[in-house]
């Protein structure tokens, strides 16, 4: 079966680990420029957008995944992981860049802080008909979109909360910690169709 990456710098590796490996998929942790070479996606986790970064420089890993993702390898990110393919920030922290790929504006921690995390329903045609149980923790949101970058879900007020630019995925919220598996699925098909 195809084999994937998961970004493991900070954040909930281990939640993508292991959802993608009951998907099926043969999954690699990264944290050196090497082990980008065997994978054909990679998923972007959940954690601290600025932390993220940091040590993606510190070790040697940004330049290699921006070339991967402007390359089409399949990538999905999940919170700070959908902060860090956005081609803009609205509030990144003073020096904080982003991988890119994806043509929108996101802005972090929309919902204020921790205590403001939430569960919800929402209605994500792209994956199915059944809602989706999605869990915000410190999330960010879509602020909008360029033309090349398709919104998939919104919250009841509009605000745009999972997005798809082609093989690229991202969503505000965490499937990985509430037993959603279709975004995972979604992202293992673009996986196959590439290779
Ligand atoms: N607020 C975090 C950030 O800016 C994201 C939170 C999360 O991934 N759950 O990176």
């Amino acid at each position: 079966d195809v084999r994937v990456g998961v970004l493991a710098l900070q954040g909930d590796v281990r939640e993508h680990v292991v959802l993608l490996t009951h998907l099926g998929a043969d999954v690699v942790r990264v944290r050196r420029p090497e082990q980008l070479e065997g994978i054909d996606g990679l998923v972007l986790p959940g954690g601290e957008s600025s932390v993220i970064d940091t040590l993606a420089r510190a070790f040697g890993l940004r330049d290699p995944v921006v070339a991967a993702i402007a390359d089409g390898m399949p990538v999905y990110g999940t919170c700070a992981g959908l902060i860090l393919l956005a081609d803009r920030l609205s509030d990144g922290i003073a020096g904080q860049r982003t991988f890119g790929g994806l043509d929108a504006t996101v802005r972090r921690n929309a919902f204020g802080g921790q205590a403001e995390s939430f569960e919800t329903e929402l209605d994500v045609p792209a994956v199915g008909s059944s809602a989706v149980r999605a869990t915000f923790i410190r999330a960010p949101v879509v602020e909008s979109v360029g033309p090349a970058a398709t919104p998939l879900a919104t919250l009841p007020d509009g605000r745009i909360v999972a997005v798809e630019q082609g093989p690229i995925l991202g969503t505000a919220f965490h499937p990985e910690v509430s037993g959603e598996e279709r975004f995972h699925r979604r992202f293992l098909d673009r996986v196959r169709e590439a290779v």
